[in-house]
């Protein structure tokens, strides 16, 4: 992740773009617009977690406002709907309304959240966005954080179609697909049922090695044969090696999975819709985070099965 200075300059009309959100899945898309010759300019809660796009060339400024006055487009890719309502609305203490995204926001400039967030604070963002002469799009992502190391993110966009057009450009380096599922709002809804997918999928796999484990099989050469068949997963090809091999490190941290399961679970209900699957690895991935096990990865699953500790779900 280093800016080749004898690289051209990237060819768009959009030349600075701002990124929040330097986490875990931020701070290698941040990486990626460096690398294609933007000039990027960032802010993250925590500033150490943005040193290493500062040592690349990244440009750092106090407040999500500070990012947005000097930029012609601005991610975010923070945790939580609260998270992104204080980034784009400026409604608390740590970031009042003047400082948010949208006040400081020049006119023209093009908003786009990353976050796995609300489809109902995505349409506020839009509404708010259009009031203001700013576009907004939503477009969360799927693919992990080995899919935002790589750059081959499937990314879910959802808004005005010119606003996507304009998008996408940027978000083709982050992704290998871009795709608009509709008004705004519509990435996000598209997302929670990936989440739904991959929540559910992941008690699959855990229940699947947890029965070969306990029938006396080798459960990392069970993991390779299922892999490679029909019970094949993005889940068991990226996530069960590192369960199996004890490593719990966040690729994707449970408590932002119970965030999303609670956001679907909520637009489900909304739509009159019972998930039953989903209710029972809520009731799971809730026993892992009352394990102390929120701020592991996911995978992490696998070990409420390993302790014969899965039952306490009741499920
Ligand atoms: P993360 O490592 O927690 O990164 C989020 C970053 O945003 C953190 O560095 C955090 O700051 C910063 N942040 C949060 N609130 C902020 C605020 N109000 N102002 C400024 N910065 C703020 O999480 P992640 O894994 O990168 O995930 C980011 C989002 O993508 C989440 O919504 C997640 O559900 C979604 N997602 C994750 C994955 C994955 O595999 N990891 C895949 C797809 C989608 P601090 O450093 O202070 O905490």
């Amino acid at each position: 992740m280093t800016r080749d200075p004898n690289a051209p300059r990237a060819v768009h009309a959009d030349r600075s773009v701002g990124f929040i959100g330097t986490g875990i899945m931020g701070r290698s898309m941040a990486g990626h617009l460096l690398t294609a010759g933007y000039d990027v300019h960032v802010f993250n809660r925590t500033r150490t977690k943005a040193e290493p796009l500062l040592a690349a060339g990244a440009t750092w400024h106090d407040t999500p406002g500070g990012v947005a006055g000097a930029s012609d487009v601005v991610i975010t890719m923070v945790g939580l709907p609260a998270d992104v309502e204080e980034v784009y609305f400026g409604c608390t203490a740590a970031v009042p309304e003047a400082a948010g995204l949208l006040a400081r926001s020049r006119p023209g400039t093009l908003l786009i959240d990353m976050t796995t967030s609300s489809p109902a604070v995505a349409r506020r963002i839009a509404t708010a966005a259009a009031a203001r002469g700013l576009a907004a799009v939503d477009a969360p992502v799927t693919g992990g954080d080995v899919g935002a190391r790589a750059a081959t993110l499937a990314i879910m966009v959802g808004g005005d179609a010119e606003a996507c057009e304009r998008a996408r450009p940027i978000l083709a380096r982050l992704g290998k697909s871009v795709t608009r599922l509709g008004e705004a709002g519509a990435g996000q809804r598209c997302k929670l049922a990936n989440q739904i997918a991959v929540a559910v999928g992941m008690v699959a796999w855990c229940e699947a090695l947890a029965h070969a484990r306990a029938g006396g099989l080798d459960p990392i050469a069970v993991q390779q044969v299922i892999g490679a068949g029909a019970a094949g997963s993005w889940g068991l090809t990226n996530l069960a090696p590192r369960a199996l091999a004890g490593d719990m490190a966040p690729g994707f941290l449970v408590r932002h999975l119970l965030k999303d399961i609670g956001l679907a679970r909520a637009c489900a209900a909304e739509s009159g819709l019972v998930l039953p699957g989903l209710q029972t690895a809520e009731r799971l991935y809730a026993l892992a985070a009352t394990h102390g096990w929120a701020d592991e990865g996911t995978q992490v699953l696998y070990q409420l099965y390993d302790h014969r500790l899965a039952a306490e779900a009741g499920a």
